[in-house]
Order: C-alpha cells, then structure tokens, then sequence
C-alpha cells in the first residue's frame, strides 16, 4: 500500500523516528511488527540515543515477513538487508500493507546502497531525511558517515555493510568535513 522511508547519516535520530511511529499503535488493535537485521549486532530491541526502545525481531530476510498477518510493518537498518529483499517489500506492499523503513542512505564513500536506489524506484508516498550534528565542525549539518580506523578515515577497500562491532568508528559529517578521497 504505502512505503515510508527515514533516511540519513549514523546519530540522525532515524529509530527515535521509527519508534515515535510505533509506540503510540500499542495502545490500537491495529497489528504490526517491527524487525531488524540480525547482521545488527549492538542489541535486541529498537533503541534510540535518548534511550527509548521498542521490541523488534531480528530476521535473516524479509521473506520472513511474508507469512505474518501484520498491516504495518517498521524495518530498521534497512541498508543492512540484501537488494533481493526489495522484491519482498514489493509483493508486501501488494498485499496492501504498509511500510516503514529506516536505514543510512549512504554509505562510508558517500554512495547510495544499491537498496536504497531500488526503494526509491518503488515510489515512496513519503520520504524523510534526517541531519545529524557534523562531529568535526559541529553544525547541524551532517549528511555523511565517516568510518574511520585508528583515527584515520577508510576511503576503499570496505563492504558498504559493516556491522557495527567496535572495531570501526562511525562519525557523523557535513558536506565541507567529509573526505572521500
Ligand atoms: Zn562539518
């Protein structure tokens, strides 16, 4: 029926967006489900930085979804999913459900995931793209991630999907701060 896309950079607020969407549809008798990519390894539950949560099931693919009889579905960490996945939002949307999805657009070179692109290509009803406070230069601005290893940022060489694992740092960055070559 309908595709809702959150968009933007690492500490943008898209889950505290994904979750003020949801929380409130515990009170209806509306059935929903809310998921994860179980590549998402920091925890079982949605949360955002302000520290508001909300339950979401970790699954392998989106086929998963196929056999609930949920009329609103959130996926958070979209990008995390395989571009096939596209194909399941599709014949879900077809089975007149609606769809929320969250996720970074871009990745640590600056370029959109192919996942992404597809979903823009289904005609979204509504896109929101979020900003995030730049951690160099401190405006409002940030639009990119930065993955950075010992204090250096990592220009190639990387899977656009890293799981988020300690090993790397993730920085918010505005457009003048973001080094891509
Ligand atoms: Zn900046």
């Amino acid at each position: 029926m309908e595709l809702f896309l959150i968009l933007g950079p690492m500490k943008s607020g898209k889950s505290f967006e994904l979750i003020n969407y949801f929380l409130p549809l515990n009170y209806t008798n509306i059935k929903f489900g809310l998921y994860q990519p179980v590549k998402n390894k920091r925890n079982e539950n949605v949360w955002s930085r302000n520290g508001i949560s909300i339950k979401a099931k970790k699954i392998k693919s989106l086929k998963e979804i196929l056999n609930k009889k949920e009329k609103i579905i959130g996926i958070d960490e979209i990008h995390m999913f395989s571009e096939r996945d596209v194909e399941t939002i599709n014949v879900l949307l077809k089975q007149n459900r609606k769809i929320i999805v969250s996720g970074l657009d871009l990745d640590y070179r600056g370029k959109m995931f192919p996942i992404i692109k597809r979903l823009f290509e289904m005609g979204p009803k509504k896109v929101k793209y979020k900003k995030a406070v730049c951690e160099l230069c401190k405006k409002p601005e940030a639009v990119y991630t930065q993955i950075l290893k010992n204090n250096k940022p990592i220009l190639s060489g990387l899977s656009s999907i890293i799981p988020d694992d300690g090993k790397y740092v993730y920085m918010p960055v505005c457009r003048k701060c973001f080094i891509n070559k």
